[in-house]
């Protein structure tokens, strides 16, 4: 998929409509438009990796980042001390549906294990 079609990436450039919380050089935060717990947001990389089977070596601080990132928006989120879930959805078996890597961090209620 190329960077005009991948909708996250739209959004990285501001040609998307969302509800962005953070943006930085190496991330952009925003609430996932479809919310599957009462705090969803999806925490991508500005540039377009298509998944978690992408990184490259000298990622791991892109991916530090945006676990840095989650946690900030946990507690910003209030979410801190009751906890919360990220999760990375990889390939077609692991339900990934938007081919830019992301970030799930979901909270605002008790998760259940194993999820569907
Ligand atoms: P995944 O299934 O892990 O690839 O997750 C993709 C997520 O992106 C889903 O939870 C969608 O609801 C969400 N999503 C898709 N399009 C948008 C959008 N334009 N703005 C915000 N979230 C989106």
């Amino acid at each position: 998929m190329s960077t005009e079609s991948c909708i996250f990436c739209q959004i990285v450039a501001g040609n998307a409509p969302a509800d962005v919380l953070h943006r930085d050089e190496l991330v952009v935060a925003f609430r996932d438009i479809r919310q599957a717990a009462p705090t969803h947001i999806l925490i991508v990389p500005a540039r377009h990796v298509r998944s978690l089977m992408d990184l490259r070596p000298g990622d791991d601080g892109l991916l530090g980042h945006m676990f840095a990132v989650a946690q900030e928006l946990a507690v910003q989120e209030k979410m801190g001390t009751r906890g919360y879930r990220v999760v990375v959805n990889t390939g077609p078996d692991g339900g990934q549906t938007v081919f830019h890597l992301h970030l799930h961090l979901l909270g605002g209620r008790r998760m259940h294990w194993p999820p569907g």
